[in-house]
């Protein structure tokens, strides 16, 4: 078989992989690479390969950095399918759709940007509609159902741990006559403990791997510590009188959030105070999510059971906000409520028209509950700067700011390292990527000190012989 990196190869966004064997090209994920947006777009806007030539599309899960891709994929002549589980799929359908209306506005403000310089205007990556028209070649199959998707080539998605519907994958690749394969991509790998999925599942074999390495060199802390630091930051907040803003991610993050709050509530630890989540993004996802009790972990769906209105993502005192008014009334609360909105890095959403109402207010506690990548706004409400410019205009923060890590839907290095010690006998060949340079060279050198002997960290566009 042949392995080619081409994307999350050194670096943590645009995931994709591409194996072929037995004269078939499967793609491993196909998504975006998201940051700076010029280098971005550099990177996102054309395939390294013929698009034609693609057989089928195996996609660990919904984010947009692995799946992103899929429409301008299609829309550039791939017409074979791609395979998911059904949360997975369902997840795409709504975010593939979102991804598609920003490429739009992004494309506006580019467009708006050049002709100020006389230059040409620039076409979207692909619309909301081309997203549409990529579900069509989606087909799903469960965790643990083994599909041949071609001759020689098995899969097998397992659970991942990491959000609604995501999985590891495993092809089992027969070429002529040697002995089968096993490859195992992780995907992204979950924490074990999380809220709503389940577990990450052990793997037990794989001849050759390729993992996520996201918190390489990182450790987060016990899970239990995370609902405990939650209640304290509410108990505070609501002690002043103040507002608290969850700036959070709309898939996976908020629903895990809102779960935990959920919890505090009924075991009376914290106050019964009114929550709003306020991302038409997140109201789509939890739909989603309450759509399929298949993902649920243990804890969740006894819940389910227990509660009187068997909805783990909804509950009294929680309202999700849809139109805009809506959105902007909440600019009048006279008291104590928590607001959960995206985006998780405030880099734009309705989180940014919270910020700027209630930052200013020293009795206003902002928590941070994910990743925040450099140059974002919030990178720099965490690094403490006081001054900091939102919709173009500079505010004073006088909010407290906060940041629990333990909510992160990745394992960190430890955990990984468990992870893949349970297959046995360990694989002969590791390949490390979705990690920017330094996290993947540290989860090299575990890697090396648990005892694996053949790591590599592949470059972008890299091939492998195996
Ligand atoms: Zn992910
Ligand atoms: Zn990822």
């Amino acid at each position: 078989m042949i392995l080619q990196f081409w994307g999350a190869a050194q670096m943590v966004t645009g995931s994709m992989h591409l194996v072929e064997a037995n004269g078939h090209r499967v793609l491993l994920d196909c998504g975006l690479v998201q940051g700076k947006r010029m280098a971005a777009r550099a990177l996102n806007s054309e395939f390294p390969f013929d698009v034609r030539k693609i057989d089928a599309v195996v996609l660990s899960h919904a984010h947009i950095d692995h799946s992103g891709k899929i429409p301008l994929l299609v829309k550039s002549g791939f017409f074979g399918s791609i395979y998911s589980t059904s949360a997975t799929r369902d997840l795409c359908s709504t975010m593939l759709r979102d991804s598609g209306s920003l490429q739009e506005s992004d494309a506006k403000f580019v467009t708006k940007l050049n002709k100020e310089k006389g230059l040409p205007p620039v076409e979207p990556l692909y619309t909301a509609i081309d997203a549409s028209a990529s579900m069509r070649l989606f087909q799903t199959i469960e965790y643990g159902r083994s599909l041949m998707i071609f001759p020689g080539i098995k899969l097998t998605f397992h659970d991942a741990g990491h959000i609604l519907g995501s999985a590891t994958i495993t092809l089992e690749i027969t070429e002529g006559k040697s002995a089968a394969q096993t490859l195992v991509f992780t995907g992204d790998v979950g924490r074990k403990g999380a809220a709503v999925v389940r577990d990450p599942e052990i793997l037990t074999r794989a001849d050759i791997l390729i993992t996520e390495s996201t918190y390489g060199g990182r450790h987060h802390g016990p899970m239990a510590e995370v609902r405990e630091r939650l209640k304290a930051i509410v108990n505070e907040t609501v002690a002043k009188g103040g507002i608290l803003i969850i700036p959070a991610f709309a898939v996976g993050r908020i629903q895990d959030v809102v779960y935990d709050l959920h919890e505090l509530m009924k075991a009376g630890e914290i106050p019964s105070l009114p929550i709003f989540v306020d991302s038409p993004l997140a109201t789509n996802v939890t739909e989603i999510f309450r759509q399929h009790p298949e993902c649920y972990d243990e804890e969740t769906n006894k819940l389910l059971m227990e509660d009187d209105d068997h909805d783990p993502f909804g509950f009294e005192m929680l309202e999700y906000v849809h139109s805009p008014a809506d959105s902007k009334s909440l600019n009048n609360l006279q008291e104590s409520a928590i607001i959960i909105s995206a985006s998780g890095m405030c880099e734009g959403g309705r989180v940014l028209h919270h910020l700027r109402q209630w930052m200013g207010d020293s009795r206003t506690t902002v928590l941070f509950v994910g990743y925040q990548a450099e140059g974002t706004l919030g990178r720099k409400l965490t690094d403490g700067e006081k001054h900091v410019r939102v919709y173009g205009e500079e505010q004073e923060v006088r909010s407290r700011i906060e940041k629990i890590d333990g909510f992160s839907a990745h394992a960190d290095e430890g955990e990984l390292i468990d992870f893949i010690g349970a297959i046995s006998p360990k694989p002969q060949k590791v390949f490390v990527v979705h990690g920017e340079p330094e996290a993947a060279v540290a989860m090299e050198s575990a890697l090396k000190r648990s005892g694996f002997k053949d790591v590599t960290i592949p470059a972008r566009g890299q091939e492998f012989s195996l």
